[in-house]
């Protein structure tokens, strides 16, 4: 091989294909709505039409770019489409696609201050900024992780550490004489708290789910039942989570009682505001958040409902000294006159990962490019759909209502005139998810609500507009009709 020909690709591909690519993402973000939001390709359709050994010699670019289009797009669940109102929706915006562009270009590995100082300074000011955004006192402190599902896990292993005597950090948690640690979540609370208790060796059979009240709520009776009768038989509670917008069905969980009992029974309390924890930023929908300042650890993700591209998720505590006896460990190689003169903060003593993403960049123009106002509105603009919508399904004859809508989720069912056989009504709804699905023009998904087949209609990405909330509701009426009336 000649030695031009290796190395990296000449630049002025680069330039050439850049300028296509940008072009291709404006032309895309223009048409999403083309696009079936729900991919209708079939299991094993992308593999077979992918060569099953890797290429020997080099290809173009333009080739790749063509089977991007061709093979890879029809694959695609198009996230980006302002239909998409399962899960919960998120968005890649333009701010966020641009950082990401210059993320790759430096491809910066933030372990060390020293491997990137304005990584990590940059991580330390934007999250400060999320901080104040959020109504957080000072003293609260993050760090950015890939998914709430981490966030949550490193909470829960600083909240083991921070109980005393166990030293489980250096001497494991096999054979030592410690008693069962207990983790309390709800019967809504993500399973990725549960998942978190698998990997800290916490064990499923001690993360106890309490009960929920008629609005989706732990039942902090319950909760206090359970904590003094793990305590009688030589438990030791050690974690509580509450959650500020439930996965399921959008509820919140009484903070302040659930603190209250942290506090009383040395609890350590975190609060998973994955979702919902955005909605803190609009001054109207503070009072939700009532109680989190008494938490001692807090998970929000900007990739859900703050217009950030996949993946960031930030953990906030109120005892980074904690965090960082949990996860910190200083090899040779590492060292540093700056970290030996703890002048600097190393991500890498935060959490599980060495090597770091330049991810704070993405959310640094996304908090410039909007601005707290602009965050505000938008924000709002979602929550007054999801109230529109609700009120379409309130007045509905055929449809109802099955969760108090607070922040952007709605719950709902078909629920035809005089019909009240619960089976058939979860039949109903699942096949009406499967028809309006399959139309690809809306992506919704679905709960389970006291044992009732609920539909789930999510409003989070940043080009949602009335227009695509009365369609989604046309098609549900259209579809609903033909099901029931045939
Ligand atoms: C989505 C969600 C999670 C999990 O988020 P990941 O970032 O995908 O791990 C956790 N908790 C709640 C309440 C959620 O809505």
């Amino acid at each position: 091989m000649a030695h031009n020909d290796i190395g990296d690709l000449p630049l002025d591909d680069f330039r050439r294909t850049g300028h296509e690519i940008v072009e291709w993402i404006a032309d895309y973000l223009e048409n999403t709505e083309q696009y079936p939001v729900l991919s209708r390709s079939k299991p094993g359709e992308i593999t077979a039409q992918l060569p099953d050994k890797p290429p020997v010699t080099p290809e173009s670019l333009a080739s790749i770019l063509v089977d991007f289009q061709e093979i890879i797009l029809p694959g695609i669940t198009h996230w980006n489409h302002p239909n998409f109102h399962a899960y919960f929706s998120t968005s890649g915006s333009i701010p966020g696609i641009l950082a990401e562009m210059l993320t790759a270009a430096l491809n910066v590995n933030g372990m060390l201050w020293r491997t990137s100082p304005a990584a990590t300074e940059l991580e330390e000011v934007t999250l400060d900024w999320l901080r104040q955004l959020l109504g957080l006192a000072e003293g609260w402190d993050g760090v950015i992780t890939d998914s709430a599902s981490m966030s949550s896990m490193i909470a829960m292993a600083a909240a083991r550490e921070a109980v005393e005597g166990l030293d489980i950090r250096t001497k494991g948690m096999a054979g030592a004489d410690i008693p069962l640690l207990r983790a309390y979540i709800s019967e809504q609370t993500h399973s990725s708290l549960e998942k978190g208790a698998m990997v800290l060796g916490i064990g499923q059979e001690n993360v106890v789910k309490i009960p929920v009240d008629a609005a989706n709520g732990m039942d902090v009776a319950a909760l206090e039942t359970a904590v003094l009768q793990d305590i009688s038989e030589g438990k030791r509670p050690f974690f509580v989570c509450a959650t500020v917008g439930t996965t399921s069905a959008a509820g919140v969980d009484p903070v302040p009682a659930v603190a209250d009992l942290a506090q009383k029974h040395n609890m350590w309390l975190h609060v998973d505001g994955a979702y919902g924890g955005m909605a803190a930023i609009v001054p109207e929908k503070q009072y939700l958040f009532a109680g989190v300042d008494r938490a001692d650890s807090l998970v929000v993700n900007p990739h859900k409902w703050l217009f950030t591209p996949m993946d960031l998720s930030a953990c906030y505590t109120r005892h980074p000294h904690i965090l960082k006896r949990a996860f910190s460990l200083l090899p040779e190689y590492l060292r540093s006159a700056e970290t030996d003169a703890h002048t600097v903060r190393d991500y890498m003593d935060y959490g599980v990962q060495l090597g770091r993403r330049f991810r704070a960049l993405k959310l640094w123009f996304i908090l410039r490019a909007y601005g707290q106002e602009g965050l505000i509105s938008r924000l709002r603009d979602h929550m007054r759909l999801a109230q529109l919508f609700g009120s379409w399904v309130g007045a509905s004859p055929d449809f109802e209502g099955m969760a108090p809508i607070v922040f952007s989720t709605v719950c709902f069912r078909a629920h035809p005139q005089g019909v009240d056989d619960e089976a058939k009504l979860n039949q109903l709804n699942e096949a009406l998810m499967d028809a309006v699905n399959q139309s690809g023009e809306i992506f919704i998904s679905h709960t389970k609500l006291q044992g009732k087949y609920t539909l789930r209609l999510a409003i989070g990405n940043i080009r949602t507009t009335e227009r695509h909330i009365q369609q989604a509701w046309e098609l549900l009426q259209k579809r609903e009709r033909q099901l029931w009336k045939g």
